[in-house]
């Protein structure tokens, strides 16, 4: 059993904490929220009311957090995990945050003597609880080897991609190409139909030919498709279109700061941006079907 400190008991934090007790650790976490603080009491996790309180005696430190702001803050903050957690703690965090809050925390934290890692995931709220999360993972190699057996509770997989940072980097490439994808999905299956072809028979030929992807099996965006999708529960994330328009824009960020050209990536942006404007970000980012369907909230 190892002691860890976890926090941000978000939508997120919550059940990934809740799966790290649940395999035998004992967990104390740290969040302002009234509503994550009993979530997470309700799943066996200790509640600390400050970092210092969380971090007392750990291993590891996990945290996950909305945004670089907030990492940047329970990271280098005064009274903040570089302050407080024990000598040789390892500090693994799972937010989605821009590359450079990550690699000014990873410095930081080296300064200060830890070893940090940069650990995004992949597989929203239901990968959470279910322990299926996909982690990519920055930082350095034997960090990573010891983070490992949390990443198997709390994930089915995680993969090195490299130093400091660059689990952001795959993160915000990864869901660059499932916006990009989800698009065009979308328009093709509104231009088969309004040919008059069936969506359920552009998917039955697709699926088995080269505009076949993830999003289209996993998340098509058609309702009656495919069984599972958010299309057929009204749109219920999922994977909100506020989510989708933050990674959109840490890609673009990315791509900007690297002085690399991503015009599809850019257009992505900003469809999910008039989405998230319509009054859809609580929506599912497949929602953005019905937007280019020129469909309202309300239709
Ligand atoms: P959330 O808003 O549900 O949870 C974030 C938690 O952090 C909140 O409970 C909040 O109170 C807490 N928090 C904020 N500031 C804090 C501070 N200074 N100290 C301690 N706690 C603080 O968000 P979420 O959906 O759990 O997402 C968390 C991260 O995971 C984000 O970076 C998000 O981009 C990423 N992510 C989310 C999903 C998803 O489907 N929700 C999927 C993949 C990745």
């Amino acid at each position: 059993m190892a002691e860890i400190g976890f926090i941000g008991l978000g939508n997120m934090g919550g059940p990934m904490a809740a799966n790290l007790v649940g395999a035998g650790h004992r967990v104390t976490g740290f969040d302002p929220s009234d509503t994550a603080q009993a979530r997470a009491r309700d799943h066996g996790i200790a509640v600390a009311q400050r970092i210092a309180e969380a971090v007392r005696g750990v291993q590891t430190v996990v945290t996950m957090l909305p945004a670089g702001p907030q990492v940047r803050e329970v990271y280098t903050g005064s009274g903040g995990v570089l302050d407080t957690a024990p000598a040789q703690c390892l500090l693994v965090d799972c937010s989605t945050i821009d590359v450079d809050s990550a690699r000014a925390v990873h410095a930081a934290a080296q300064d200060r003597g830890y070893a940090l890692l940069d650990a995004p995931v992949s597989g929203g709220v239901a990968g959470a609880e279910a322990g299926q999360l996909t982690f990519m993972v920055g930082g350095d190699p034997d960090a990573f080897d010891c983070a490992k057996a949390l990443f198997d509770i709390m994930g089915k997989a995680a993969v090195h991609a490299g130093p400091a940072g660059n689990g952001q980097v795959a993160k915000a490439c990864n869901n660059m190409i499932l916006g990009i994808s989800m698009l065009a999905i979308s328009e093709a299956f509104t231009l088969a139909e309004r040919q008059g072809l069936e969506p359920e028979k552009l998917f039955e030929i697709s699926s088995q030919a080269s505009g076949s992807c993830w999003a289209m099996l996993n998340h098509n965006p058609v309702p009656g498709v495919v069984e599972t999708a958010a299309a057929n529960r009204n749109y219920e994330p999922g994977f909100s279109a506020d989510m989708m328009w933050k990674d959109l824009k840490l890609a673009q960020d990315a791509a900007m700061r690297a002085g690399v050209s991503t015009p599809m990536g850019a257009n992505a942006q900003a469809l999910y941006a008039a989405l998230v404007n319509a009054g859809w970000g609580g929506k599912d980012y497949s929602a953005i079907y019905r937007l280019l369907r020129g469909e309202t909230p309300e239709s």
